[in-house]
C-alpha cells in the first residue's frame, strides 16, 4: 500500500480537489480511503424514539486512492511514493526529497 492512515493527503481530482486532510481509515481491498474532514456528508435523522433523538450525522465518504496525493512529513511537498527495499523490508521514500516516510 502506498498511503497508510495518518498520512496527510490532498485530493487531486474531482470536487474535492485541493482539500487536505489526514487518511482515517484505509480500505486497500477496494483501493479507497476515507479522510477527515472531505467528503464529509451531513444527514438529518428524525427522531424515532427517546433513544434516537435524531439530529445531524456527520458521514466521511471514502475516495479512491488514486485521487489522492501524499504530502511528504519531510519536506512538505506533494510527492509521490516510492520504495526502497532495506534489509529485505520494503520502505517509503519520497520521491522528491528521498526520505523515509
Ligand atoms: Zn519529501
Amino acid at each position: 500500500m502506498k498511503l497508510k492512515k495518518g498520512d496527510t493527503v490532498m485530493v487531486t481530482i474531482g470536487k474535492d480537489k485541493g482539500k487536505k486532510g489526514k487518511i482515517e481509515k484505509i480500505f486497500p481491498k477496494i483501493g479507497m480511503a476515507t479522510i477527515s474532514g472531505v467528503n464529509v456528508y451531513k444527514r438529518h435523522t428524525k427522531k424515532r424514539d427517546e433513544k434516537m433523538p435524531g439530529g445531524i450525522i456527520e458521514h466521511t465518504r471514502p475516495l479512491t486512492i488514486a485521487k489522492l496525493a501524499l504530502i511528504c512529513p519531510k519536506c512538505g511537498k506533494l510527492t509521490r511514493v516510492g520504495f526502497i527495499v532495506a534489509k529485505g523490508e520494503k520502505e517509503r521514500m519520497c520521491r522528491k526529497c528521498k526520505q523515509k516516510i
